[in-house]
């Protein structure tokens, strides 16, 4: 996809800008970073590059970058900048403070990569001290508001799926039930795309209150069919144990049923070319909507347009439908 980069038109001076890259690390985060770089070069605007998050907001760990900074970066996983979970940025004192340190560095605006809890970060530290924000997605897990898609996200549905047709050779193979667990945190669009792509029998989300019952006369049904092995895709959610539990409890009804937790690895390697092009676009609209004099906004994608979404919003839930687990179950049986 090629999302059209709005037509902006500057309308605020800026001299220098600061960056970072907050909260879970995302494939496609530095081709955001580039982007926000290079083009605020261009606009002739000074980038500083805060290193690992808002930790290095409160530390004062900043430093000019210039375009050799993000030279061949395009392909890489992870963040140049690093990032980083950080408590103290929660207190009001402490973002009063990082404003100050800021100004007091001549920087005009603060741009955010990140998912919606450093997104909600950044809209205290704009509501509290007036400092222009600009929001960009980034999150494998895809739940933030207002987005249909974050940079990441289809990254680690490849990479989740790259395993799954492995796993699904092995349980061919032995004729066996595969429970695949996938990341996601407590939403579940990772094992819903991942669920219709892979050709998984059963979706489970963290909110579905699928029973046994039902996940064991989907799997007959499959059988009578003439199917031998299935595979069922598991939300992480907040329950670290559900995916042994729900194998052991199939175990004891009679089917040969194996768990397999995906973990870190969907969230590395090299970033694919649709998450570089979301990256790209975003983080260079970025700068321009600073410089158009927009804040307390996150630039993200809805029916193929670029959309601005109000940061106060970003802790909305993003509803995710159960259309797509009953597709991928009436897909697959
Ligand atoms: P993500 O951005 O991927 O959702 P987190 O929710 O862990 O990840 O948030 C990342 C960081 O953003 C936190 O460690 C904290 O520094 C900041 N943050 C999150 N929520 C808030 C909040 N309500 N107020 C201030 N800062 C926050």
């Amino acid at each position: 996809m090629l999302w059209p980069l709005p037509k902006l038109e500057p309308s605020r001076p800026l001299k220098r800008i600061a960056l970072l890259t907050s909260g879970g690390d995302a494939p496609g985060m530095n081709a955001a970073v580039r982007a926000i770089v290079r083009t605020a070069l261009e606009r002739n605007i000074e980038v500083f590059g805060v290193q690992k998050g808002y930790s290095g907001l409160v530390h004062g760990k900043f430093e000019p970058m210039d375009r050799s900074s993000v030279a061949n970066i395009l392909h890489r996983g992870g963040t140049i900048l690093k990032t980083d979970r950080c408590d103290e940025f929660r207190q009001l004192e402490v973002r009063a403070r990082v404003a100050e340190t800021l100004r007091a560095r001549g920087i005009d605006a603060l741009a955010v990569i990140g998912g919606d809890g450093s997104l909600a970060g950044a809209h205290l530290l704009e509501q509290e001290t007036g400092l222009p924000v600009i929001g960009v997605p980034g999150t494998i897990d895809n739940d933030v508001y207002g987005t249909e898609d974050t940079i990441g996200f289809d990254t680690a549905v490849n990479t989740a799926l790259e395993a799954i047709d492995r796993i699904r050779d092995t349980a061919t193979s032995h004729e066996r039930v595969f429970l695949v667990e996938v990341m996601g945190r407590s939403a579940g669009f990772i094992a819903a795309a991942v669920g219709i792509a892979g050709g998984a029998e059963v979706v489970l989300v963290p909110d579905s209150a699928v029973e046994l019952a039902d996940i064991c006369h989907t799997l007959r049904e499959s059988e009578r069919r003439g199917k031998f092995s299935s595979l069922i895709v598991v939300a992480e959610g907040d329950d670290p144990n559900r995916t042994p539990r729900l194998a052991a409890a199939l175990g004891d009804l009679g089917f040969q049923a194996r768990a397999a937790i995906l973990g870190h690895i969907q969230r590395g390697g090299t970033p694919s070319g649709h998450d570089r092009v979301l990256a790209s676009v975003l983080g260079a609209s970025a700068v321009d909507h600073l410089l158009a004099g927009y804040s307390d906004i996150m630039l993200g994608v809805r029916a193929g347009e670029i959309v601005r979404v109000p940061l106060a919003d970003i802790r909305r839930k993003k509803a995710m439908s159960n259309d797509y687990i009953r597709l991928a179950q009436t897909l697959a049986t």
